[in-house]
Protein backbone atom coordinates (compact mmCIF):
# COMPACT_ATOMS: atom_id res chain seq x y z
CA UNK A 1 0.00 0.00 0.00
CA UNK A 2 0.99 3.40 -1.17
CA UNK A 3 0.80 6.52 0.91
CA UNK A 4 -0.13 10.03 -1.25
CA UNK A 5 -0.19 13.56 -0.89
CA UNK A 6 -1.19 15.14 -3.62
CA UNK A 7 -0.34 18.57 -4.26
CA UNK A 8 -3.08 20.46 -6.33
CA UNK A 9 -5.52 17.76 -5.91
CA UNK A 10 -8.65 19.35 -8.28
CA UNK A 11 -6.77 20.82 -10.99
CA UNK A 12 -6.44 18.74 -14.38
CA UNK A 13 -3.35 16.71 -13.04
CA UNK A 14 -4.39 16.30 -9.42
CA UNK A 15 -7.87 14.80 -11.27
CA UNK A 16 -6.16 12.50 -13.76
CA UNK A 17 -4.43 11.18 -10.47
CA UNK A 18 -6.91 10.51 -8.60
CA UNK A 19 -8.69 8.53 -11.07
CA UNK A 20 -5.92 6.45 -11.67
CA UNK A 21 -5.59 5.73 -7.77
CA UNK A 22 -9.49 5.40 -7.34
CA UNK A 23 -9.31 2.49 -9.76
CA UNK A 24 -7.13 0.46 -7.44
CA UNK A 25 -8.00 1.14 -3.65
CA UNK A 26 -6.18 -1.82 -2.51
CA UNK A 27 -2.45 -0.40 -3.53
CA UNK A 28 -3.04 3.22 -2.80
CA UNK A 29 -4.52 5.70 0.51
CA UNK A 30 -4.84 9.59 0.34
CA UNK A 31 -3.00 11.25 3.19
CA UNK A 32 -3.68 14.78 2.13
CA UNK A 33 -5.27 16.50 -0.66
CA UNK A 34 -3.49 20.05 -1.11
CA UNK A 35 -5.41 22.37 -3.16
CA UNK A 36 -6.20 26.36 -4.21
CA UNK A 37 -9.89 27.58 -4.28
CA UNK A 38 -11.97 24.49 -5.35
CA UNK A 39 -13.90 23.73 -2.11
CA UNK A 40 -17.01 22.18 -3.89
CA UNK A 41 -14.47 19.82 -6.10
CA UNK A 42 -12.17 19.36 -2.65
CA UNK A 43 -15.62 18.64 -0.87
CA UNK A 44 -16.35 15.20 -3.07
CA UNK A 45 -12.70 14.29 -3.03
CA UNK A 46 -12.98 14.38 0.14
CA UNK A 47 -15.56 11.75 0.41
CA UNK A 48 -14.75 9.71 -2.17
CA UNK A 49 -11.07 9.06 -0.48
CA UNK A 50 -11.23 9.85 2.70
CA UNK A 51 -7.70 11.65 3.16
CA UNK A 52 -6.62 12.34 6.88
CA UNK A 53 -5.60 16.11 6.03
CA UNK A 54 -6.51 18.80 3.56
CA UNK A 55 -4.93 21.86 2.92
CA UNK A 56 -6.15 24.71 1.20
CA UNK A 57 -4.86 28.25 -0.06
CA UNK A 58 -6.16 30.30 2.50
CA UNK A 59 -8.54 30.31 5.64
CA UNK A 60 -11.39 31.51 3.45
CA UNK A 61 -11.36 28.39 1.24
CA UNK A 62 -11.08 26.25 4.54
CA UNK A 63 -14.41 28.07 5.85
CA UNK A 64 -16.25 27.35 2.62
CA UNK A 65 -15.01 23.66 2.52
CA UNK A 66 -16.34 23.38 6.09
CA UNK A 67 -19.67 24.45 5.40
CA UNK A 68 -19.51 22.16 2.42
CA UNK A 69 -18.69 18.99 4.06
CA UNK A 70 -21.54 19.89 6.81
CA UNK A 71 -24.04 19.56 4.16
CA UNK A 72 -22.98 15.93 3.61
CA UNK A 73 -23.53 13.09 5.59
CA UNK A 74 -20.34 12.85 6.75
CA UNK A 75 -20.32 13.03 10.37
CA UNK A 76 -17.66 15.21 12.05
CA UNK A 77 -15.22 12.84 14.00
CA UNK A 78 -14.55 11.42 10.17
CA UNK A 79 -14.19 15.07 8.67
CA UNK A 80 -10.21 15.48 7.60
CA UNK A 81 -7.95 17.54 9.31
CA UNK A 82 -8.31 20.98 7.36
CA UNK A 83 -5.41 23.44 7.48
CA UNK A 84 -4.02 26.30 4.89
CA UNK A 85 -1.42 28.02 3.64
CA UNK A 86 2.30 27.43 3.10
CA UNK A 87 3.76 25.87 6.01
CA UNK A 88 0.92 23.28 5.58
CA UNK A 89 1.55 22.28 2.18
CA UNK A 90 5.04 21.47 3.55
CA UNK A 91 3.91 19.37 6.34
CA UNK A 92 1.35 17.78 4.11
CA UNK A 93 4.18 16.76 1.90
CA UNK A 94 6.79 16.08 4.58
CA UNK A 95 4.92 13.96 6.80
CA UNK A 96 6.39 10.85 7.94
CA UNK A 97 3.49 8.88 7.02
CA UNK A 98 3.68 9.49 2.97
CA UNK A 99 5.38 7.39 0.70
CA UNK A 100 4.39 9.06 -2.74
CA UNK A 101 4.24 13.26 -3.03
CA UNK A 102 2.44 14.12 -6.94
CA UNK A 103 3.80 17.64 -7.66
CA UNK A 104 0.72 19.56 -9.28
CA UNK A 105 0.37 22.70 -7.94
CA UNK A 106 0.90 25.34 -10.63
CA UNK A 107 3.59 28.14 -10.43
CA UNK A 108 6.19 29.05 -7.45
CA UNK A 109 3.12 27.91 -5.07
CA UNK A 110 3.74 24.71 -4.79
CA UNK A 111 8.20 25.06 -4.84
CA UNK A 112 8.59 24.80 -1.24
CA UNK A 113 6.65 21.95 -0.32
CA UNK A 114 7.90 20.00 -3.47
CA UNK A 115 11.53 20.63 -2.31
CA UNK A 116 10.83 19.67 0.90
CA UNK A 117 9.40 16.55 0.63
CA UNK A 118 12.75 15.91 -1.99
CA UNK A 119 14.79 16.76 0.98
CA UNK A 120 13.22 14.19 3.11
CA UNK A 121 13.56 11.37 0.78
CA UNK A 122 9.96 11.19 -0.43
CA UNK A 123 9.20 9.89 -3.94
CA UNK A 124 8.21 12.24 -6.16
CA UNK A 125 6.03 12.38 -9.26
CA UNK A 126 6.60 15.93 -10.86
CA UNK A 127 4.38 17.66 -12.77
CA UNK A 128 4.82 21.04 -11.37
CA UNK A 129 7.79 22.25 -14.09
CA UNK A 130 7.74 25.97 -12.96
CA UNK A 131 9.94 23.68 -9.57
CA UNK A 132 12.64 22.97 -11.79
CA UNK A 133 12.76 26.01 -14.08
CA UNK A 134 12.53 28.31 -10.54
CA UNK A 135 15.18 26.54 -8.69
CA UNK A 136 16.43 23.66 -10.89
CA UNK A 137 19.87 23.65 -9.18
CA UNK A 138 18.86 23.17 -5.39
CA UNK A 139 16.00 20.78 -6.45
CA UNK A 140 18.17 18.45 -8.28
CA UNK A 141 21.08 18.70 -5.69
CA UNK A 142 18.40 17.83 -2.97
CA UNK A 143 17.47 14.93 -4.92
CA UNK A 144 20.88 14.06 -5.28
CA UNK A 145 21.84 14.66 -1.63
CA UNK A 146 18.94 12.73 -0.03
CA UNK A 147 18.92 10.39 -2.97
CA UNK A 148 15.34 10.23 -4.13
CA UNK A 149 14.15 9.41 -7.27
CA UNK A 150 12.29 12.71 -8.92
CA UNK A 151 9.36 10.62 -11.57
CA UNK A 152 8.73 12.82 -14.44
CA UNK A 153 5.00 13.21 -15.19
CA UNK A 154 4.91 15.92 -17.96
CA UNK A 155 4.34 13.73 -21.14
CA UNK A 156 7.69 14.39 -22.73
CA UNK A 157 9.85 14.12 -19.67
CA UNK A 158 7.89 10.72 -18.83
CA UNK A 159 8.82 9.79 -22.71
CA UNK A 160 12.56 10.95 -22.11
CA UNK A 161 12.48 8.66 -18.98
CA UNK A 162 11.17 5.61 -20.68
CA UNK A 163 13.51 6.02 -23.76
CA UNK A 164 16.83 6.45 -21.51
CA UNK A 165 16.00 3.08 -20.08
CA UNK A 166 17.24 1.61 -23.64
CA UNK A 167 20.61 2.47 -23.47
CA UNK A 168 23.29 4.04 -21.02
CA UNK A 169 23.42 6.92 -20.45
CA UNK A 170 27.09 8.01 -21.71
CA UNK A 171 25.75 6.71 -25.17
CA UNK A 172 23.14 9.19 -25.76
CA UNK A 173 23.90 12.35 -28.18
CA UNK A 174 20.86 14.31 -27.64
CA UNK A 175 16.94 14.73 -26.59
CA UNK A 176 14.24 15.53 -28.89
CA UNK A 177 10.86 16.41 -26.86
CA UNK A 178 8.07 17.14 -29.34
CA UNK A 179 5.75 20.19 -29.10
CA UNK A 180 1.73 20.09 -30.54
CA UNK A 181 2.75 24.23 -32.15
CA UNK A 182 -0.61 24.92 -30.27
CA UNK A 183 -3.67 26.53 -31.59
CA UNK A 184 -1.43 29.13 -33.34
CA UNK A 185 0.75 27.27 -35.76
CA UNK A 186 -0.47 27.96 -38.71
CA UNK A 187 -1.53 31.45 -37.77
CA UNK A 188 0.32 34.10 -39.44
CA UNK A 189 2.63 36.43 -37.12
CA UNK A 190 0.50 39.34 -38.62
CA UNK A 191 -2.43 37.51 -36.81
CA UNK A 192 -1.35 36.80 -33.46
CA UNK A 193 -1.44 40.08 -32.55
CA UNK A 194 -5.52 40.01 -32.30
CA UNK A 195 -5.89 36.52 -30.62
CA UNK A 196 -7.73 36.22 -27.99
CA UNK A 197 -7.76 34.35 -24.46
CA UNK A 198 -10.56 31.90 -25.62
CA UNK A 199 -8.59 30.94 -28.61
CA UNK A 200 -5.41 30.77 -27.21
CA UNK A 201 -7.56 28.67 -24.81
CA UNK A 202 -8.48 26.26 -27.35
CA UNK A 203 -5.74 23.62 -27.42
CA UNK A 204 -5.56 21.15 -30.26
CA UNK A 205 -4.47 18.48 -28.30
CA UNK A 206 -4.26 18.28 -24.44
CA UNK A 207 -7.10 19.77 -21.97
CA UNK A 208 -5.03 21.36 -19.18
CA UNK A 209 -4.79 24.15 -16.77
CA UNK A 210 -5.39 27.62 -18.00
CA UNK A 211 -1.48 28.96 -17.63
CA UNK A 212 -0.05 25.52 -18.85
CA UNK A 213 -2.55 25.96 -22.46
CA UNK A 214 -1.37 29.68 -22.60
CA UNK A 215 1.73 28.78 -21.85
CA UNK A 216 1.31 26.06 -24.76
CA UNK A 217 0.01 28.49 -27.51
CA UNK A 218 3.20 30.69 -26.95
CA UNK A 219 5.70 27.64 -26.49
CA UNK A 220 6.92 28.98 -23.24
CA UNK A 221 5.87 25.97 -22.14
CA UNK A 222 8.36 23.97 -24.71
CA UNK A 223 11.18 26.39 -23.32
CA UNK A 224 10.46 25.64 -19.48
CA UNK A 225 10.05 21.99 -20.74
CA UNK A 226 13.80 22.18 -22.18
CA UNK A 227 14.93 23.55 -18.70
CA UNK A 228 13.27 21.24 -17.52
CA UNK A 229 14.71 18.43 -19.06
CA UNK A 230 18.20 19.58 -18.82
CA UNK A 231 17.99 19.56 -14.68
CA UNK A 232 16.42 16.54 -14.59
CA UNK A 233 18.21 14.21 -16.97
CA UNK A 234 22.12 16.55 -16.73
CA UNK A 235 22.00 17.83 -20.08
CA UNK A 236 22.96 21.14 -21.57
CA UNK A 237 20.68 23.46 -23.55
CA UNK A 238 22.40 22.34 -26.70
CA UNK A 239 21.81 18.63 -26.19
CA UNK A 240 18.02 18.95 -26.30
CA UNK A 241 16.14 19.73 -29.36
CA UNK A 242 12.53 20.33 -30.31
CA UNK A 243 10.47 19.46 -33.10
CA UNK A 244 6.81 20.28 -33.93
CA UNK A 245 4.86 16.89 -34.08
CA UNK A 246 0.86 18.35 -34.24
CA UNK A 247 -0.29 14.60 -33.38
CA UNK A 248 1.31 14.59 -29.89
CA UNK A 249 1.42 10.76 -30.03
CA UNK A 250 5.18 10.72 -30.28
CA UNK A 251 6.16 12.40 -26.45
CA UNK A 252 10.00 12.50 -26.75
CA UNK A 253 13.03 10.64 -28.58
CA UNK A 254 16.38 10.23 -27.39
CA UNK A 255 18.62 9.64 -29.92
CA UNK A 256 22.28 7.59 -29.48
CA UNK A 257 25.50 8.19 -30.44
CA UNK A 258 25.11 5.86 -33.46
CA UNK A 259 22.42 7.82 -34.65
CA UNK A 260 19.89 5.37 -33.30
CA UNK A 261 16.67 6.92 -31.78
CA UNK A 262 14.16 5.55 -29.58
CA UNK A 263 11.10 7.29 -29.30
CA UNK A 264 8.15 7.03 -26.46
CA UNK A 265 4.53 6.64 -28.14
CA UNK A 266 1.36 6.61 -26.28
CA UNK A 267 -2.43 7.76 -26.11
CA UNK A 268 -2.51 11.51 -25.77
CA UNK A 269 -3.91 10.89 -21.96
CA UNK A 270 -2.08 12.19 -18.83
CA UNK A 271 -3.26 9.42 -16.76
CA UNK A 272 -0.24 7.37 -18.96
CA UNK A 273 2.48 9.01 -17.40
CA UNK A 274 1.00 9.57 -13.85
CA UNK A 275 0.50 6.06 -13.37
CA UNK A 276 4.14 5.03 -14.71
CA UNK A 277 5.07 7.66 -12.17
CA UNK A 278 3.24 5.99 -9.63
CA UNK A 279 3.96 1.93 -10.99
CA UNK A 280 8.36 2.65 -11.55
CA UNK A 281 9.73 0.88 -12.20
CA UNK A 282 6.62 -1.87 -12.46
CA UNK A 283 3.93 -1.42 -15.52
CA UNK A 284 0.50 -1.65 -15.16
CA UNK A 285 -2.77 -1.99 -17.25
CA UNK A 286 -3.56 1.92 -18.07
CA UNK A 287 -7.22 2.89 -17.90
CA UNK A 288 -6.47 4.64 -21.38
CA UNK A 289 -7.24 3.26 -24.78
CA UNK A 290 -4.24 1.54 -27.07
CA UNK A 291 -3.30 2.95 -30.24
CA UNK A 292 -4.88 1.48 -33.24
CA UNK A 293 -2.25 0.70 -35.29
CA UNK A 294 -5.04 -1.08 -38.07
CA UNK A 295 -5.91 2.52 -38.23
CA UNK A 296 -4.84 4.76 -41.24
CA UNK A 297 -2.53 7.72 -39.81
CA UNK A 298 0.23 10.11 -40.69
CA UNK A 299 2.49 11.68 -37.95
CA UNK A 300 4.38 14.92 -39.22
CA UNK A 301 7.87 16.72 -37.81
CA UNK A 302 9.21 19.64 -38.51
CA UNK A 303 11.29 22.57 -36.72
CA UNK A 304 9.77 25.79 -34.86
CA UNK A 305 9.34 28.79 -36.10
CA UNK A 306 11.29 30.60 -33.63
CA UNK A 307 10.79 34.16 -35.39
CA UNK A 308 6.90 33.26 -34.61
CA UNK A 309 7.12 32.07 -31.06
CA UNK A 310 10.38 34.03 -29.92
CA UNK A 311 9.16 32.73 -26.26
CA UNK A 312 11.11 29.15 -27.01
CA UNK A 313 14.23 31.15 -27.92
CA UNK A 314 14.33 33.45 -24.83
CA UNK A 315 14.09 29.71 -22.37
CA UNK A 316 17.14 28.27 -24.60
CA UNK A 317 18.81 31.98 -23.42
CA UNK A 318 17.94 31.94 -20.15
CA UNK A 319 19.11 28.02 -19.50
CA UNK A 320 22.68 29.41 -20.94
CA UNK A 321 22.57 32.34 -18.73
CA UNK A 322 22.49 30.00 -15.63
CA UNK A 323 21.29 31.46 -12.46
CA UNK A 324 18.40 33.51 -11.45
CA UNK A 325 17.33 34.08 -15.08
CA UNK A 326 15.21 30.75 -15.55
CA UNK A 327 13.49 32.17 -12.10
CA UNK A 328 12.53 35.56 -13.96
CA UNK A 329 11.89 33.98 -17.07
CA UNK A 330 9.04 31.64 -14.98
CA UNK A 331 7.70 34.48 -13.02
CA UNK A 332 7.54 37.15 -15.82
CA UNK A 333 5.62 34.79 -17.84
CA UNK A 334 3.18 34.49 -14.90
CA UNK A 335 2.54 37.75 -14.81
CA UNK A 336 2.43 38.15 -18.66
CA UNK A 337 -0.15 34.86 -19.02
CA UNK A 338 -2.18 36.77 -16.39
CA UNK A 339 -2.63 40.03 -17.94
CA UNK A 340 -3.37 38.52 -21.24
CA UNK A 341 -6.14 36.58 -19.81
CA UNK A 342 -7.28 39.77 -18.53
CA UNK A 343 -6.82 41.20 -22.15
CA UNK A 344 -4.69 43.75 -20.58
CA UNK A 345 -1.82 42.85 -23.17
CA UNK A 346 -1.83 41.21 -26.73
CA UNK A 347 -0.39 37.74 -27.43
CA UNK A 348 2.52 39.30 -29.01
CA UNK A 349 3.12 41.49 -25.71
CA UNK A 350 3.76 38.00 -23.91
CA UNK A 351 7.18 37.14 -24.80
CA UNK A 352 7.94 41.02 -25.01
CA UNK A 353 7.34 41.39 -21.37
CA UNK A 354 9.92 38.20 -20.69
CA UNK A 355 12.22 39.82 -22.55
CA UNK A 356 12.51 43.42 -21.53
CA UNK A 357 11.62 41.24 -17.40
CA UNK A 358 14.87 39.66 -18.43
CA UNK A 359 16.91 42.63 -19.37
CA UNK A 360 16.09 44.52 -16.21
CA UNK A 361 16.50 42.08 -13.55
CA UNK A 362 19.99 40.89 -12.79
CA UNK A 363 21.26 37.37 -12.90
CA UNK A 364 22.64 36.42 -9.44
CA UNK A 365 23.07 32.76 -7.89
CA UNK A 366 20.23 31.65 -5.30
CA UNK A 367 21.32 29.81 -2.52
CA UNK A 368 18.13 28.77 -0.79
CA UNK A 369 14.50 28.42 -2.02
CA UNK A 370 14.15 32.04 0.13
CA UNK A 371 16.32 33.40 -1.98
CA UNK A 372 14.54 31.79 -4.92
CA UNK A 373 11.39 32.63 -3.73
CA UNK A 374 12.45 36.82 -2.97
CA UNK A 375 14.08 36.47 -6.70
CA UNK A 376 10.70 35.55 -8.11
CA UNK A 377 9.18 38.36 -6.15
CA UNK A 378 11.47 40.79 -7.61
CA UNK A 379 10.84 39.60 -11.13
CA UNK A 380 7.02 39.47 -10.71
CA UNK A 381 7.26 43.76 -9.49
CA UNK A 382 9.67 44.06 -12.74
CA UNK A 383 7.01 42.36 -14.91
CA UNK A 384 3.90 44.20 -13.06
CA UNK A 385 5.46 46.97 -14.33
CA UNK A 386 6.23 46.35 -18.24
CA UNK A 387 3.00 45.04 -18.08
CA UNK A 388 1.21 48.35 -16.79
CA UNK A 389 3.24 50.03 -20.38
CA UNK A 390 2.26 47.98 -22.12
CA UNK A 391 -1.18 47.80 -21.11
CA UNK A 392 -1.44 51.64 -21.49
CA UNK A 393 0.07 51.22 -24.87
CA UNK A 394 -3.03 48.80 -26.36
CA UNK A 395 -5.15 50.89 -24.56
CA UNK A 396 -4.13 54.10 -26.45
CA UNK A 397 -3.88 52.53 -29.75
CA UNK A 398 -7.50 51.47 -29.24
CA UNK A 399 -8.76 55.07 -28.30
CA UNK A 400 -9.92 53.81 -25.19
CA UNK A 401 -9.20 54.04 -21.10
CA UNK A 402 -8.28 51.14 -19.04
CA UNK A 403 -10.56 49.72 -17.01
CA UNK A 404 -7.70 47.72 -15.05
CA UNK A 405 -4.17 49.44 -14.53
P1 LIG B 1 -4.51 23.45 -13.00
O1 LIG B 1 -4.60 24.93 -13.08
O2 LIG B 1 -5.60 22.64 -13.61
O3 LIG B 1 -4.39 23.00 -11.47
C1 LIG B 1 -3.54 23.63 -10.57
C2 LIG B 1 -3.75 23.10 -9.16
O4 LIG B 1 -2.94 23.88 -8.27
C3 LIG B 1 -5.20 23.25 -8.65
O5 LIG B 1 -5.53 22.16 -7.83
C4 LIG B 1 -5.12 24.53 -7.81
O6 LIG B 1 -6.12 24.57 -6.82
C5 LIG B 1 -3.74 24.35 -7.20
N1 LIG B 1 -3.19 25.60 -6.68
C6 LIG B 1 -2.96 26.76 -7.36
N2 LIG B 1 -2.46 27.68 -6.50
C7 LIG B 1 -2.38 27.08 -5.29
C8 LIG B 1 -1.95 27.52 -4.01
N3 LIG B 1 -1.52 28.76 -3.79
N4 LIG B 1 -1.99 26.63 -2.98
C9 LIG B 1 -2.43 25.38 -3.17
N5 LIG B 1 -2.85 24.91 -4.37
C10 LIG B 1 -2.83 25.76 -5.39
O7 LIG B 1 -3.10 23.05 -13.61
P2 LIG B 1 -2.67 21.66 -14.25
O8 LIG B 1 -2.92 21.67 -15.71
O9 LIG B 1 -3.19 20.51 -13.44
O10 LIG B 1 -1.09 21.76 -14.09
C11 LIG B 1 -0.45 21.57 -12.84
C12 LIG B 1 1.05 21.55 -13.05
O11 LIG B 1 1.38 20.44 -13.88
C13 LIG B 1 1.58 22.79 -13.78
O12 LIG B 1 2.83 23.10 -13.29
C14 LIG B 1 1.68 22.32 -15.23
O13 LIG B 1 2.68 23.02 -15.95
C15 LIG B 1 2.05 20.87 -15.05
N6 LIG B 1 1.65 20.00 -16.17
C16 LIG B 1 0.34 19.86 -16.48
C17 LIG B 1 -0.01 19.06 -17.55
C18 LIG B 1 -1.47 18.84 -17.93
O14 LIG B 1 -1.74 18.04 -18.82
N7 LIG B 1 -2.42 19.49 -17.29
C19 LIG B 1 0.97 18.41 -18.31
C20 LIG B 1 2.29 18.58 -17.94
C21 LIG B 1 2.63 19.37 -16.86
MG1 LIG C 1 4.62 18.60 -21.55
Amino acid sequence: MKTLTILGSTGSIGVSTLDVVGRHPEKYSVHALVAGSNSGLLAEQVLKFRPRVVVTATDQVRASLINRLAETALPCQEWPEMMCGPRARVEAATDSEVDFVMSAIVGVAGLEATYEAIRRGKRVGLANKEVLVASGKLVIQAARKSGTELIPVDSEHNGVHQCLRAGRRSDVARLILTASGGPFRETSREKLAAVTPAQALNHPTWKMGQRITIDSATLVNKGFEVIEACWLFDFSADEVDVVIHPQSSVHAMVEYTDGSVIAQISATDMRMPIQYALTYPDREAAPVPRLDWSEARIWSFSAPDLEKFPSLKLAYQAQRAGGSASCTLNAADEVAVEAFLQERISFPAIPAVIEETLERVPVREAGSIEEVLQIDELSRAVACEVVSKKTKTVYEERGRVPVKA
